[in-house]
């Protein structure tokens, strides 16, 4: 198949019911989305339409209530330790919360090294280990040799959320879900994530699947646009068709609620 043509991962019918005494909460309602591979995606939504559980349920970390998730033409099977390692080889995720993806109580340089492992890096020697922590840091614009005895928390947001790109550098999975990953740091730091992000996509080649309540962003960033609301895909195709024609009554006022989506500002109006 023709390069960006073959599909990596795909789903039919997802649907994730959380169940709280009696109370149904569908919050992800029958989705179906195919992903071709080396594009970028973008899921938008507003706050609690369903894209966090969508991601969890595309990284095998909750199971659906109904429906099937196809990976590499076969219907996904992580029902043992192995195969859910070898599948956490091929996606990765980057979330919201850089510090809720860390164990808080390994260090900067254990995080790293676990991903070395991973990457079946486990007998090499301690040098080359080290090169690897050395390179992966230097992509993000990190010093190792200041983090190395670091925990998490003592990094401020921005540089855990580098770390987390750092994580990825090494991991090279072949799907990397970014889950707003810029919504919680200072909007200094914002464009050099996203940079950094599109860089790593480009240079691997990877497949990138960006959360975003952000239709602008989407834009700018996606070839494939899929919009959520309450759980349901009620519109997806290119970037261009969706954001510049949308049909749907609420992607057209995810967008009314972006300033200007495609024109340049105009600074003369502003004082
Ligand atoms: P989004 O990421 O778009 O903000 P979420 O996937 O986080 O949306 O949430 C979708 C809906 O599912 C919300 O109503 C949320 O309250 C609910 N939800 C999410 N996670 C859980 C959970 N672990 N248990 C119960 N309800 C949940
Ligand atoms: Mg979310």
């Amino acid at each position: 198949m023709a390069d960006g043509k073959e599909v990596c991962l795909c789903g039919e019918g997802l649907t994730k019911i959380y169940l709280n005494g009696r109370q149904k909460n569908v919050a992800v309602d029958h989705v179906d989305f195919e992903i071709f591979q080396h594009k970028t995606i973008s899921i938008v939504g507003e706050s609690g339409s369903g894209k966090t559980t969508l991601a969890k349920m595309l990284l095998g970390l909750t199971k659906p209530t109904e429906g099937e998730i196809y990976f590499q033409g076969k219907e996904r099977d992580l029902s043992t330790s192995r195969k859910r390692t070898e599948y956490w080889k091929f996606i990765q995720a980057i979330f919201q919360d850089p510090y809720s993806s860390y164990n808080t109580f390994n260090k900067v340089d254990t995080v790293l090294l676990d991903c070395i492992n991973m990457r079946g890096g486990k007998r090499l020697p301690h040098e080359k280990k080290y090169e690897m922590m050395e390179d992966a840091c230097c992509f993000v614009n990190l010093k190792f040799d200041e983090l190395t005895n670091k925990y998490p928390f003592e990094l401020s947001g921005g540089q855990m959320q580098r770390l987390m790109i750092a994580r990825i550098f090494i991991l090279k999975p072949r799907i990397l879900i970014a889950d707003e990953p810029t919504s919680m740091i200072d909007a200094c730091s914002r464009a050099t994530i996203l940079e950094m992000l599109m860089k790593l996509k480009k240079e691997e080649g990877m497949t990138v699947i960006f959360i975003t309540h952000d239709i602008g962003l989407a834009y700018y960033i996606s070839d494939c646009v899929y919009i959520m609301e309450h759980g349901k895909i009620v519109e997806s195709g290119s970037a261009e068709d969706v954001i510049l024609h949308p049909k749907e009554k609420y992607t057209q006022r995810l967008i009314s609620d972006v300033p200007k989506i495609h024109q340049e500002w105009d600074l003369s109006t502003i004082n």
